[in-house]
């Protein structure tokens, strides 16, 4: 009877996700989280959140067992249920991850690679969204195979069109949006759904096709305009080329660092300049098996520090911070390298 017990259950759970509930019913705590709270580059996950916290495990795509808030995994399952009937196979890859987990991941990075490096490619502990619980990353089953990396999905717009369809009758959203970068701070991630427990929030922001920020009247701008900018003169590089390159420097400001900086101020650094700097840009671009580039432009900048910065110093002006940025003639803008002077 066991034996049978065991086959029927596996049977039963072979297709679909494993999961474990925990155990623990020691702590059972009463006050409940706040399931639209907002954890992202400007906003702290609260501090008591961890502790209110109640963590189920699961297998993910990948047979590692991790943890999801118990509600949000409740709806999950039968949101992939309800997709499975139209033929799309959802899988989740990550899902949380705690503060101190983050603290040792960046203290990692930190002494392998140095700070610049740490604060573009690691989240500062305290502002993913993903130590809530309520973040989930997914991944996709296609043609019994899996499809998991970012550049992948992003090309499965049929596939996630369903599944973006469904996410607000099991209380998820869709956090960072196409086109709204410069609300979120992050790029476009259509695997990245959110766990808002409540219908109709989750229907009023699915059907708008608005953020979170703005559903909750925190969206911030970011830099964009050229007020602060400086062209200067050149004869080698058109208005709509330096322009460009700007454009590639907002990028970074925006998206790559953690906190947007403010007060940014940038200058072209004159034709000499960049001419002198082409050397280095070809060995740059050679270095990294790029195309060769056969063009350099130079800019410096200056900005102010967040209050709430937890890299650089906090409140502090920023000058001489310079850009070196390279292309092939025709090609776009690439960031080479860029420091203070
Ligand atoms: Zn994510």
């Amino acid at each position: 009877m066991k034996k049978l017990f065991l086959s029927l259950f596996f049977a039963m759970f072979s297709f679909a996700l494993v999961w474990c509930t925990n155990n623990e019913s020691q702590n059972v705590d009463e006050s409940r989280l706040d399931y639209l709270v907002l954890v992202n580059k400007q906003h702290k996950l609260p501090d008591d959140w961890e502790w209110k916290l109640n963590l189920v495990e699961v297998q993910n795509a990948y047979d590692e067992t991790i943890q999801v808030e118990k509600e949000a995994l409740e709806k999950f399952k039968e949101l992939r249920e309800a997709l499975l009937e139209e033929w799309v196979d959802i899988e989740l890859d990550s899902v949380y991850r705690s503060v101190s987990k983050q603290q040792e991941i960046w203290d990692e990075f930190l002494e392998k690679y140095g700070e610049e490096y740490t604060k573009t490619y690691v989240a500062i502990p305290w502002f993913s969204e993903h130590h809530t619980a309520l973040a989930l990353d997914i991944c996709l089953i296609k043609d019994w195979e899996l499809i998991y990396e970012n550049e992948d999905m992003v090309k499965e717009v049929e596939i996630f069109d369903k599944v973006h369809a469904k996410l607000a009758d099991y209380w998820f959203i869709l956090r960072y949006l196409e086109g709204k970068e410069d609300i979120t701070w992050y790029w476009y991630e259509p695997w990245h759904l959110r766990y808002v427990w409540d219908v109709d929030v989750a229907k009023t922001i699915m059907n708008q096709w608005i953020t979170l920020e703005e559903y909750l009247g925190e969206a911030e701008n970011e830099v964009s305009d050229y007020d602060g900018v400086d062209f200067w003169e050149s004869a080698i590089y058109s208005e709509l080329d330096r322009q460009d390159a700007v454009d590639t420097i907002y990028g970074v400001i925006n998206y790559d660092w953690e906190f947007p900086f403010t007060d940014v101020k940038i200058s072209y650094m004159w034709d000499d300049f960049s001419k002198d700097n082409l050397n280095y840009c070809k060995e740059m671009s050679d270095a990294n098996n790029l195309n060769a580039w056969d063009e350099c432009i130079v800019f410096t900048s200056s900005f102010q520090i967040p209050k709430d910065s937890l890299v650089l110093e906090p409140d502090s002006d920023i000058s001489d911070y310079t850009w070196y940025l390279g292309r092939a003639k025709g090609w776009e803008w690439k960031i080479l390298t860029a420091w203070f002077n």
